[in-house]
């Protein structure tokens, strides 16, 4: 139990005994899109939360832990809030049927891309809440392949009992769809999609292995 007490502090901050440093980039990832993750505050005690690993992949990826976007709380966000005619229409990822397909989006016609991380049910709340200052200077956009409503992606195959976690399944879907948004949108996206699944896909190797362990002391929480 001591030894998965120890942390890697200066590294990827996880326990020492599922330290994913090895699979996190030597540096964090540099790109044209900058992303604004607004992070639900009971996502950040949750301590399979995928954002700061993202944070640590990405060099322009910013965190806002809060349940709604508003004005004051992001420079980059209220810039575009002031003068969104100095830049292309921001994207803000949640499904819907009136949302615009990111595979339709060319390569660098983006210069934001804002997530929710949470559960389906908060990131459903948080965007809501956020419609009004995000409606100025963004507009809603998905993945034809955005499932976090059902659960089912890439990595069911990997371990449906990591998956079946709430809120793990949300946040995890929040880092993959990232991931599948800048493929799309940055120049060299496949990399950089790659390497951000690389660190996914190490996360949930450890944490099917060491679910069991772990399941006493979350059923406790
Ligand atoms: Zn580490």
């Amino acid at each position: 139990m001591t030894s998965r007490r120890r942390m890697c502090a200066s590294g990827c901050g996880r326990p020492a005994n599922v330290c994913l440093c090895q699979s996190l980039p030597s540096a964090p990832i540099a790109t044209a899109t900058q992303i604004v993750i607004l992070h639900h505050p009971h996502e950040q005690r949750h301590k399979l939360a995928t954002v700061p690993l993202l944070s640590k992949c990405l060099a322009n990826c910013h965190v806002i832990v809060g349940r709604k976007l508003r004005y004051g709380d992001s420079t980059l966000l209220d810039s575009l809030h002031d003068h969104p005619q100095l830049f292309r229409p921001a994207l803000f990822l949640f499904p819907g049927s009136d949302a615009l397909d990111v595979s339709q989006v060319q390569s660098s016609s983006c210069d934001v891309l804002i997530a929710f991380d949470g559960t389906w049910k908060h990131a459903k709340e948080m965007m809501h809440a956020s419609l009004p200052f995000l409606s100025k200077f963004s507009v809603q956009a998905c993945l034809d392949f955005d499932v976090r409503v059902d659960g089912d992606n890439i990595f069911n195959s990997h371990s449906r009992l990591v998956l079946r976690k709430e809120p793990f399944s949300g946040c995890m879907s929040t880092m993959e769809a990232v991931a599948r948004c800048l493929r799309i949108l940055e120049p060299n996206g496949v990399d950089i999609e790659s390497r951000i699944l690389t660190v996914l896909k190490a996360m949930v190797g450890f944490q099917a292995h060491f679910l069991q362990l772990q399941q006493d002391e979350m059923n406790i929480e």
